[in-house]
């Protein structure tokens, strides 16, 4: 394709983009995710052009156990903003292969109802993406969908890797879904995961569930209120709800735009929004660098080689990288 033929089509992709095009978005989201060299530069260039566009919407992480409830709440949740004039967005993080244990997050069965919106968009997670592949390419979908106006994205994520942390970066309020257990109140619930929270959202507050989940509820409070303690600006709530019955949902979205102009007020989110652009640049710049660095038949293999002794236990990894910083001419540090 010619140079000028790929701008115009790239053009054409960041105006339909704005129009709200969801098959555009679709489109762009893929180009994000490609391997390709040539696919990733285009993705930079249409990032570049939709930049302005960018950093306007409500981005909410969602997270909990398998089973909690989460693509139900997110799909009841979804369809009470979009009655209420709002356009959605879902996007799942999920870089563990336990999908084998039945669902798929951001699967658009499971968010049925909403996946038939007009003014709803759901991707799922990238197949087989690695945890740095799938919170580089889900930071840029943010980017994306916020350039085609959506103004709520919902990140789902579930909350038994690493992801969330990486998640939590990125969005600006971060609520955990939690059931009622069986004794064990605080079941299935990490505690790295709680000290995410901005919101625990006890679901399944429902039948004879009630008064079980304000049990929970009362654990919830208790515990997070002992790991508050000594974090000045973190005030976690804690809420009961029932995704299945439309319970407490219009509650916990006040609470989420509570929070969010909270931080919009005090200035942390245009702080965090900063950080956040920082690391991205980082991120992209040092994956350039190393895809540099390893496009170099002789590095490549030498990296190979090095990471082999690594792997095989005959070397260090700090040893390793500070012999191929040798070779890049880096002078190690005093
Ligand atoms: P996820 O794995 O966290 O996405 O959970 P799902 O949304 O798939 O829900 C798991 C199961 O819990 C499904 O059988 C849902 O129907 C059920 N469920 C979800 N929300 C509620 C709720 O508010 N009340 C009740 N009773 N069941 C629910």
């Amino acid at each position: 394709m010619s140079g000028s033929k790929r701008a115009h089509s790239l053009d054409d992709l960041a105006k339909a983009i704005r129009a709200g095009d969801r098959v555009a978005l679709g489109r762009a989201i893929t180009l994000i995710e490609s391997v390709k060299r040539e696919d990733q530069l285009r993705a930079q260039d249409l990032l570049e052009a939709l930049l302005p566009y960018t950093g306007k919407s409500i981005r909410v992480g969602i997270s909990g156990p398998p089973g909690a409830g989460k693509s139900t709440l997110i799909d009841q949740l979804g369809l009470n903003l979009i009655a209420q004039d709002h356009k959605v967005a879902v996007l799942a993080v999920d870089p563990t292969s336990s999908r084998t244990g039945g669902s798929i997050l951001g699967d658009k069965t499971r968010m049925g109802r909403l996946a038939g919106e007009a003014n709803a968009f759901i991707r799922p997670s990238p197949a087989g993406a690695s945890l740095g592949g799938v919170t580089k390419t889900t930071r840029e979908s943010i980017a994306l969908a916020e350039a085609a106006g959506f103004d709520v994205v919902l990140v789902e994520t579930v909350g038994v890797g690493q992801s969330e942390t990486a998640v939590s970066d990125m969005v600006d309020v971060f609520v955990v879904v939690a059931i009622p257990g069986a004794g064990d109140e605080l079941q299935g619930i990490k505690r790295g995961l709680l000290e995410l929270a901005d919101i625990v959202a006890v679901n399944k507050a429902d039948s004879d569930n009630v008064e079980r989940a304000n049990r929970a509820a009362m654990e919830y409070r208790t515990a997070l209120h002992i790991l508050a303690a000594g974090h000045p600006n973190w005030s976690p709530v804690v809420l009961t709800l029932s995704a299945r019955d439309n319970k407490g949902l219009d509650e916990l979205w006040a609470k989420i735009t509570e929070r969010h102009s909270s931080i919009a007020q005090s200035g942390i989110l245009a702080e965090r929004r900063s950080d956040q652009a920082a690391a991205w640049m980082r991120e992209i710049f040092e994956e350039r660098l190393l895809a540099a660095f390893k496009g170099g038949r002789r590095a490549a293999r030498h990296y190979q080689e090095l990471e082999d002794k690594v792997r095989a236990g005959e070397m260090t990894p700090a040893a390793a990288a500070a012999e191929l910083g040798r070779l890049v001419g880096l002078n190690e540090p005093e």
